[in-house]
């Protein structure tokens, strides 16, 4: 069973669903300016834990929002001259071509805000029904002084929160921790009728008003990165109990953030990585292994160095499984994988054990290697990733002929049959009847496998 940690209760817990899919909601971007390393982190992460979960033989109801309107992208489209809904479009799309390229899985649910309005008007009137929120000029606020376990979640103290509060010359609220539902826009700002007057929602607001509208009001798990703990998972916690009488989530779980140089990444600290330009160099799988390699809730370190090095070792992964077929053939590796993922979706434990377990069996018998090889391709596509099959893309035919000549029997395993190819060339060698062995070599080169006679298999593909 799939234990989490909760960072609500601050424990590993068992995932139970509450009914018969696990409904899991993820905050998405806000769509101001281009993805960095950190939106692809979290992307990755959380579409490890929905694949595992599928996996295991659970369905899943996936949704992930997109936040298209709040100050900052207001801010953003009057710098560059354009519409907030150009700037949206544009950064939108290069959320998703990020996605496409990281080869996360696409949300049953991708809910806009600027779609959902009249679901969050709702919620707020609710929310001022029920005495937690109230009308001042500048908007609607959220009283956290009458939600008796505001910052249960965060676990700060309201010292702490008043210290980090910079409250806005416009705002008339009655606490100044308290926060906004809904806030009357100027008259050239972009702005929607409500009962209050024309406005736009205060962020946290659509969150609860989707998983209203999407989950009916309870979900299993609620993820994001964990700078969003507080406070818009807090204030999100505040309006959905105060409006639906209930805690509304059974596990929050947040993933950890990059640091650059030991310095966490973030666009006030002016090093933010662009996403784009690393899938560019290094494409959707080697972003996809560095992510792999670190625990989802811890920090994780980002330099290219580290890109280079997931990337050497994930191509002699993907060498080394190049030609078998993907399938659940050993049970051991199974384990592992298993045993790993259910402790908190611990990746590079199960990395480690993998490692670990490939250096022991590298000189089994052929059929055991081969099993291997197979369970690894099955548990890496479980985990997202796309292999351009070699096999696919030779000759077979061509390939076919060349064993055949040389009497050697196809296998199911091609690699098992080039294998024989090799040593029947060495034999050669040995013989010293260099024209038949140089000729072998460049017979299989014709089909891009290369002979190597340094190299420990004797063999390679030409573009792996
Ligand atoms: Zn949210």
């Amino acid at each position: 069973m799939l234990k989490l940690y909760n960072t609500f209760t601050k424990s590993l817990e068992t995932l139970e669903s509450t009914g018969s899919d696990v409904k899991i909601y993820l905050c998405g971007p806000t769509v101001q300016s281009s993805p960095h390393i950190g939106h692809g982190r979290s992307a990755v992460v959380f579409d490890f834990m929905v694949r595992y979960i599928k996996f295991s033989g659970k369905s899943v109801i996936f949704a992930r929002n997109i936040t298209d309107i709040d100050d900052k992208i207001i801010e953003k489209s009057i710098e560059e001259n354009i519409t907030y809904q150009e700037l949206g479009e544009r950064v939108t799309k290069e959320f998703k071509d990020s996605y496409d390229a990281l080869n996360c899985l696409t949300p049953d649910f991708e809910p806009k805000a600027t779609e959902t309005i009249n679901q969050m008007i709702e919620l707020i009137d609710d929310l001022i029904e029920k005495n937690y929120g109230y009308i001042t000029k500048s908007g609607v606020y959220f009283d956290v002084s009458k939600y008796d376990s505001y910052l249960e979640l965060s676990g700060r103290s309201f010292d702490e929160v008043l210290r980090g509060t910079r409250v806005n010359v416009e705002e008339d609220k009655k606490n100044p921790e308290d926060f906004a539902l809904w806030k009357i826009s100027k008259d050239d700002e972009p702005s929607w009728e409500s009962p209050w007057g024309n406005g736009r929602p205060g962020w946290h607001i659509e969150c609860s008003a989707m998983i209203h509208d999407i989950f009916k009001g309870e979900i299993d798990i609620h993820c994001g990165g964990n700078d969003l703990i507080f406070p818009h998972h807090e204030n999100e916690r505040a309006q959905s109990t105060s409006a639906f009488n209930h805690e509304f989530v059974k596990h929050w779980v947040h993933n950890g953030m990059i640091n650059f140089s030991g310095k966490k990444m973030s666009k006030s600290e002016g090093n933010s990585k662009f996403l784009q330009e690393y899938i560019n160099n290094y494409g959707g799988n080697v972003l996809r292994y560095f992510f792999l390699r670190a625990n989802y809730r811890k920090p994780q370190e980002f330099s290219e160095a580290l890109l280079e090095e997931s990337k050497a070792t994930f191509n002699n992964i993907e060498s080394l499984i190049s030609g078998v077929k993907a399938d659940l053939k050993d049970s051991n590796l199974e384990s592992i994988f298993i045993e790993s993922m259910n402790d908190d979706l611990n990746t590079p434990k199960f990395l480690g054990e993998m490692f670990e377990y490939i250096n022991k069996n590298k000189n089994g018998d052929q059929t055991q290697i081969t099993n291997m090889k197979s369970t690894i391709k099955f548990l890496f596509e479980i985990l997202g990733f796309v292999f351009k099959d070699n096999k696919k893309t030779i000759d077979t035919k061509l390939l076919e002929d060349i064993l055949t000549e040389q009497n050697i029997e196809i296998e199911n395993d091609i690699n098992v049959s080039i294998n024989k190819f090799v040593k029947k060339r060495n034999n050669h060698r040995k013989n010293k009847e260099f024209e038949i062995a140089d000729y072998m070599r460049d017979r299989l080169e014709e089909v891009g496998i290369m002979i190597e006679d340094g190299n420990e298999s004797g063999w390679r593909w030409k573009n792996s």
